[in-house]
């Protein structure tokens, strides 16, 4: 590949203070230069965002829509250039490359239909009080490596039709797609409006405590989320935390063994496991355990672990080096704990691949149970009673989402009710909807994203309340 990627800053395309590798985690190639901003850069970039915002803050909700769906038709166009550059940086096979794509532009039209609105709180007596919202300024988004397009719609869609401005800054490892939106918008949005600047890890605190920047959106790892937060407090800046995640799965034991595994391990291994949101601990009553793990086995073994640009390809490479080592320790320490029942060996070739693995007999304190693996490798878990595993699944400081599985309606949504996180799925998986607020519990995150409520977070309530004259 070798086109030219340049920062978006102030409606112009332009250099970098310098270049670094963008690496293939198929390949451990580097196949793209990234520019590199600096601190004068990130100053422009911030400025003319700034100077963007009054012009676009005053545009009407249908303006601004406009504007949001011609980002959204535009990247549509281009759907199958952005997924093959999102398998290259990322390393996803290409059909799910293509999904994100596809669920970006979903986002983004979702947004652009979405209205702040303003709400009567009270109109009697002669006193009337509105509750009205207005946009923040400059608002900046700082996306990990795992899910680059879509977590960068999640913010700019909300941020946009809200009347805000951005400044965007991807992860170091996938910088790609977001400087291929930027260009992409470039020639839609009005200089400033949308801003785009690259690093290498140095940038966040800049941006989290920039005076000019109203609210700062993060996805990442709670280690990152608390500096960002710490950050932020000196200028009392807005900030939402989309955090780290341990999520149970937790199967009843009215369902079928072979059913609960294929659902398990979907929400276990797709992306490689690195999914904020992912399975990353199984639980299965004891008279289901055994037959629970071949299953899942079974699966775990048939998966085709490749380059994702590969037909056929079903699980790709972890993202990056440092995120290989991790995955590749716990395996090794889960190794001396449990039983591997599939993969555990990591094959002799380039690329950070590591084949779906599943571990049984590991105790709770196990490493990879106890921590956010982020990888394609799923301790599994025996209970005895409900309410030890539900114990069990809240006995950790993350609180992002999780499942529950059951033929029992109702006794399912009794045991979800019970799990302290953001979300529960029951009988689904990764049903992220815009129209519905996605949040963490505990250190899994603050504020949230998506549906009327991420919506909100773009903006300021402004209370008017009022009394005639011959009231006061
Ligand atoms: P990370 O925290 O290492 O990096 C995230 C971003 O923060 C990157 O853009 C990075 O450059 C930037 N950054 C680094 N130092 C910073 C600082 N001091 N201040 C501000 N920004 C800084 O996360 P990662 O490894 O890229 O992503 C994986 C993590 O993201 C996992 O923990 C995963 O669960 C989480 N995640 C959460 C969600 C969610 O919605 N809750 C979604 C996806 C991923």
């Amino acid at each position: 590949m070798t086109a030219q990627f340049k920062l978006l800053i102030d409606g112009e395309l332009v250099d970098g203070v310098s270049t670094f590798d963008v690496v293939n985690p198929a390949t451990e190639e580097a196949f793209a230069q990234c520019p590199k901003a600096d601190e004068a850069l990130l100053n422009r970039a911030v400025a003319a965002a700034k100077a963007a915002f009054p012009a676009w803050a005053a545009k009407s909700f249908d303006e601004r829509a406009g504007y949001i769906n011609r980002l959204a038709d535009a990247l549509e166009s281009r759907v199958d250039e952005f997924a093959r550059l999102l398998t290259s940086e990322q390393g996803k096979p290409l059909d799910q490359a293509a999904y994100e794509i596809m669920g970006s532009v979903f986002v983004l039209r979702a947004f652009a239909n979405m209205r702040v609105a303003e709400k009567t709180l009270r109109d009697e007596n002669g006193n009337t009080v509105i509750e009205h919202r207005t946009p923040l300024g400059v608002c900046a988004s700082i996306t990990p490596w795992n899910f680059p397009v879509v977590l960068l719609m999640n913010k700019l869609g909300p941020c946009l039709i809200a009347g805000n401005t951005m400044v965007a800054k991807p992860a170091p490892t996938t910088p790609l797609t977001t400087l291929l939106f930027g260009e992409l918008a470039q020639g839609i949005l009005p200089a400033g409006v949308l801003n785009v600047v690259c690093d290498q890890n140095e940038l966040g605190p800049l941006i989290t405590g920039h005076p000019d920047i109203a609210k700062v959106a993060f996805t990442g790892s709670t280690g990152t989320g608390k500096k960002v937060m710490a950050s932020a407090a000196e200028g009392v800046k807005r900030v939402t935390l989309e955090l780290g995640g341990n999520d149970a799965a937790i199967v009843l034991d009215d369902v079928p063994a072979a059913l609960a595994a294929q659902k398990v391990y979907n929400g276990a291994m797709t992306n490689a496991g690195q999914i904020c949101v992912a399975v990353k601990r199984a639980f299965v009553p004891e008279a289901m355990y055994d037959e629970f793990c071949d299953e899942i086995a079974k699966l775990a073994s048939a998966a085709v672990v490749d380059d994702g640009a590969k037909q056929g390809s079903t699980i790709g490479p972890v993202q990056n080096r440092m995120q290989y080592e991790k995955v590749k320790s716990l395996l090794e320490d889960a190794k001396a704990r449990g039983t591997i029942v599939a993969g555990g060996e990591l094959p002799d070739r380039p690329g950070y691949f590591i084949p779906p693995t599943i571990v049984r007999d590991l105790d709770d304190d196990a490493p990879l149970v106890k921590e956010e693996q982020f990888g394609p490798v799923l301790p599994v878990l025996k209970y005895k009673d409900i309410e030890e595993v539900i114990a069990r699944a809240n006995a950790s400081e993350y609180g992002l989402g999780g499942t529950v599985w059951g033929k029992d309606l109702a006794r399912a949504m009794e045991v979800a009710k019970q799990i302290d996180t953001g979300t529960v799925w029951v009988n689904q998986h990764l049903a992220i909807d815009p129209n519905i607020p996605f949040r963490g519990a505990k250190q899994s995150g603050i504020g949230g994203e998506l549906g009327e409520a991420g919506l909100n977070e773009y903006t300021q309530a402004h209370i008017v309340n009022a009394v005639s004259l011959e009231t006061a």
